[in-house]
């Protein structure tokens, strides 16, 4: 594995916010997710960077600044027009709870800071040349493809359990096996689970679920026992598995629930809603997780009309039918992209007469009568009976008057 980097893409452009610390007499580097995935050649989002300055000394340096996370050390610097988080090297003491640190204490060394970070591969740091600092072998985990805890796994698993988590997650993402003394560290401490708030595990469960390697994520989680301390899951090993076996990477959270539900073969909304409400989803997932497990079941056995597209809005329909052929069953989704591409209104907004119109010509005032006329003509013209033309509308909406 090579232990010198070129900079380039975001690291060229924080590179001006570690010149800066460094010119001050500070130490500051790359560290976190960023460092790894430029080591395996993955595309680089954003850049965290550590430094021996501490909170305040981070703010003399630079103009404009925001305190995001002061208490735990992180500082975001703002320089043309673009955000960098810079956090002061730091250890944490005494986990009484299993889960945040009792405290946390600035140090000035990296190495500290290198330390008290999860896994060997998310304990890189890089400094402005592109030398990498590796005290944990984490390049020879990458290089063999192993997801191992720094440290002794039980105790780190212990400070935090989100980390078993975070585990199973990069597993997932990076097609990585657990290393034999972390795997087993999270078979005799997943209960511990249980005091992590949920949105945190969630965070991380669906991004195990969206993981390239979501086969092997999935094994991990499901053989430590992990699954049998998230909210639902408890006893769902043979679904978790079935749902591992989705041919396709998913691209959303909200296939990763409707999948997940398929599965476990929720059949009421009641069940469903009540499941998605444990793991504190938000109002907005769950309405639509709702709406697609529905579309799901409804499309095995109709398909799709003009004016179905156009109801529950064509994005979820296509999704609903790209859904149905990753489960295996018969699916059309090119006629479907058609039938999207042919809808002749996207919404009622687009019809060619309105509430206004229509009393107008009809002289007569607002009621139920209006909503039907326009549900009428909006049938019409999707449907292809009648063109989108105010003639061709009141036409229509006459003729269906006078039946
Ligand atoms: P991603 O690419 O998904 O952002 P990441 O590794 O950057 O992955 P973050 O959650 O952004 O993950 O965390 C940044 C870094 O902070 C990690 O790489 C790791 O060094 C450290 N870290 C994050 N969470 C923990 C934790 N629970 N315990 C110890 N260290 C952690
Ligand atoms: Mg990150």
């Amino acid at each position: 594995m090579k232990k010198k980097l070129p900079i380039t893409g975001e690291f060229k452009r924080a590179l001006p916010v570690v010149k800066r610390i460094k010119e001050a007499g500070y130490e500051a580097y790359f560290v976190g997710g960023s460092v790894r995935d430029a080591l395996l050649g993955l595309p680089v989002n954003d850049v965290d960077i550590a430094t021996s300055a501490f909170p305040e000394e981070i703010k003399h340096l630079f103009k404009k600044t925001v305190d995001v996370g002061i208490e735990h050390g992180t500082v975001m610097v703002l320089l043309d027009d673009d955000s960098y988080e810079v956090t002061t090297f730091r250890t944490e003491s005494a986990y009484q709870d299993f889960r945040r640190p009792d405290s946390v204490t600035f140090v000035r060394s990296l190495k500290e800071d290198l330390k008290r970070r999860d896994l060997t591969i998310n304990a890189f740091a890089m400094d402005e040349e592109g030398n990498i600092q590796d005290f944990f072998d984490g390049a020879k985990d990458l290089d063999d493809q192993v997801v191992r805890a720094v440290g002794k796994a039980e105790e780190r698993f212990n400070e935090d359990a989100l980390r078993m988590m975070r585990a199973v997650r990069f597993a997932s993402q990076l097609g990585f096996h657990l290393e034999a003394d972390t795997f087993y560290a999270i078979v005799v401490n997943a209960h511990l689970l249980e005091n992590i708030a949920v949105e945190r595990i969630r965070v991380e469960f669906e991004k195990m679920a969206k993981g390239t390697y979501l086969f092997q994520g999935m094994e991990a989680f499901v053989e430590t026992g992990l699954y049998s301390y998230c909210p639902g899951l408890k006893h769902t090993k043979h679904d978790l598995r079935r749902f591992a076996n989705l041919p396709n990477q998913l691209t959303s959270n909200r296939q990763v629930w409707t999948y997940l539900m398929y599965f476990l073969e929720m059949n009421s909304s009641k069940e469903a809603v009540a499941f998605m409400k444990g793991w504190k989803l938000s109002n907005q997932v769950i309405h639509e997780s709702t709406r697609l497990l529905e579309l799901i079941r409804w499309r095995q056995h109709s398909s799709f009309t003009a004016i179905q597209l156009y109801d529950y809005s064509p994005e979820l329909a296509l999704e609903t039918e790209r859904m149905i052929a990753d489960l295996g069953f018969e699916a059309s989704i090119s006629h479907v992209e058609e039938m999207i591409d042919h809808l002749p209104i996207r919404s009622r907004q687009e019809l060619a007469i309105n509430g206004k119109y229509l009393m107008n010509v009809t002289g007569k005032k607002g009621g139920k009568w209006l909503g039907e006329a326009i549900r009428k003509a909006e049938e019409g013209v999707v449907m292809g009976h009648i063109d989108n033309e105010t003639d061709s509308i009141i036409n229509w909406l006459n003729l269906k008057n006078e039946q």
